[in-house]
């Protein structure tokens, strides 16, 4: 076999293998071998590309200590990484691709020998796409890192990020018509597409930074594709596309999941506005958690509804210990997942699962919301914006139309937080003052812990 069929069938494999793992994924059960399929199908490619590359041996130094310096940083931060920290991080290593499908795209312009208009072109998408990318993914990276805190608005804006987006592409043109262009037209256009991303990252607030990164994996997905076609190397090319297919659905589902639609999470700076319009909060009851260990332990049914505080507490195993108490005294206990809860979407099965909650007691938000009205208790551990029913019943608020769970509808509800700190949006939670609710104040593993001893005590 030439060592050009055996390249091109590992790159098949690899294809294979990434698609294998994408598929493994979809389910908490399987995900994570299915990250570790997609993992080999990168190494596969990896290595292959570079024994047979035909590199010379400081080209293949440079190459190597690349591949183990990259490798290793990634290696530590990927174990050291706190699941709340996970989106800037992802943000971080999706704004690297982005930036390498940018460099190979200036590696193609520079040397100028591109051999026809197509090809320069592909190039110059690729490399403009990616340049967005790693600047915007870097700027998000800031912002969930609260590296920046303030984001920068000033009337005209839109028009000005317009004008930058004008100029990047005129740059562009002016490259495919000159076909051999000058370096600093060259230069200019890279500039200016990461000023493009940097300029259309800064005014977004950091509600809506996850979808952002979403958005920014998919057009990393497409940068990539767009140099593999550069390059002629068909893992890349399909590598690209599954990532920017994956990224598109994800972002779509994310943006539903809020009611948002894309151009709002971009344009409409909703973030940092979103306390305008909300609701009145009513007057929060506290309870102490002997009484909710008792209410718990004597319902018939409860549905647990996490959120980004059981994340915050790492709080999981105090509280599928304390369900399987009430589900030896043969309460039935379900917990309750909406779409965006927590920081990214499957935050909470991640965290459920490594507690060790059996799937079948795990439900979405389509299949259990018609269950709280048969729910004696609702326990909400750490969740606020998902389960806010002003985005059912108050036209005023900024989360009006976002799917929740309907919390409001069990007989009796039990908050779980630390005290009178709003949810991601910014804004104040009607539910919190119904009639029906108490409000059990604490750090969600120590209030857990608390209705262990409670619930044992009750008898
Ligand atoms: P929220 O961010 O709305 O609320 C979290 C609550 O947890 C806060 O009210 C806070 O109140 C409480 N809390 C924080 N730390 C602790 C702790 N140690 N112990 C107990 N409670 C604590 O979380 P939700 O999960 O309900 O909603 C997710 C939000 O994130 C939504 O607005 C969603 O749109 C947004 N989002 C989610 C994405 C995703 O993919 N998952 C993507 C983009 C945005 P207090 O300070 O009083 O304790």
């Amino acid at each position: 076999m030439s060592a050009g069929t055996l390249v091109q069938l590992s790159y098949l494999i690899a294809a294979a293998l990434f698609i294998l793992g994408l598929k493994r994924m979809s389910s908490p059960v399987t995900a994570v071998s299915g990250v570790r399929w997609a993992g080999l199908g990168m190494l596969l490619a990896t290595v292959v590309t570079i024994v047979f590359m035909g590199a010379s041996r400081l080209d293949l130094i440079l190459v190597l200590t690349a591949a183990l310096v990259g490798g290793g940083l990634a290696w530590v931060s990927g174990k050291r990484v706190a699941m709340t920290d996970m989106p800037q991080m992802i943000a971080l290593y999706n704004g690297m691709g982005g930036g390498a499908a940018g460099a190979i795209a200036a590696v193609e312009l520079y040397r100028g020998e591109s051999p026809n208009a197509t090809h320069l072109t592909i190039a110059l998408i690729g490399g403009f796409i990616g340049s967005v990318s790693f600047s915007g993914s870097l700027i998000a990276f800031g912002k969930l890192q609260g590296l920046i805190t303030k984001s920068v608005r000033f009337g005209g804006q839109k028009l000005v990020n317009l004008a930058i987006l004008i100029a990047t592409l005129a740059l562009g043109a002016m490259i495919v018509a000159q076909s051999q262009a000058a370096t600093p037209v060259i230069s200019g256009f890279f500039v200016l597409a990461l000023l493009l991303g940097v300029a259309m990252t800064l005014p977004i607030g950091g509600a809506d930074m996850p979808v952002v990164i979403s958005l920014y994996n998919a057009l990393t997905g497409l940068a990539v594709g767009f140099e593999g076609f550069v390059l002629d190397n068909a893992a890349m090319i399909i590598a690209g596309t599954v990532v920017g297919a994956a990224g598109t659905l994800l972002t779509q589902l994310m943006a539903k999941a809020m009611n948002r639609s894309l151009g709002n999470v971009l344009f409409a700076n909703f973030g940092e506005t979103g306390a305008a319009g909300a609701g009145p909060a009513g007057t929060q009851k506290p309870i102490e958690a002997s009484d909710a260990g008792v209410m718990l332990a004597f319902s018939q049914k409860v549905i647990v509804v996490p959120g980004y505080g059981m994340a915050v507490a790492q709080a999981q195993h105090k509280v599928w210990e304390l369900c399987q108490l009430l589900l030896e005294r043969g309460v039935q206990v379900r917990f309750a997942i909406h779409p965006v809860a927590g920081r990214m979407p499957g935050h909470m099965n991640v965290l459920l699962a490594e507690a060790g909650v059996p799937y079948e007691l795990i439900a979405d938000l389509d299949e259990i919301n018609a269950e709280f009205e048969t729910a004696d208790v609702a326990l909400i551990i750490g969740a606020n914006d998902v389960v806010n029913p002003d985005a059912r019943n108050n036209r005023q608020s900024p989360i009006y139309g976002m799917p929740i769970l309907n919390a409001d509808k069990a007989k009796n509800v039990i908050v779980i937080k630390r005290g009178q700190g709003q949810g991601f949006s910014g804004i104040d939670n009607a539910l919190f003052g119904l009639d029906q609710t108490r409000m059990l104040y604490g750090d969600a593993q120590s209030a857990a812990s608390q209705l262990i001893h409670a619930v044992k005590a009750a008898g």
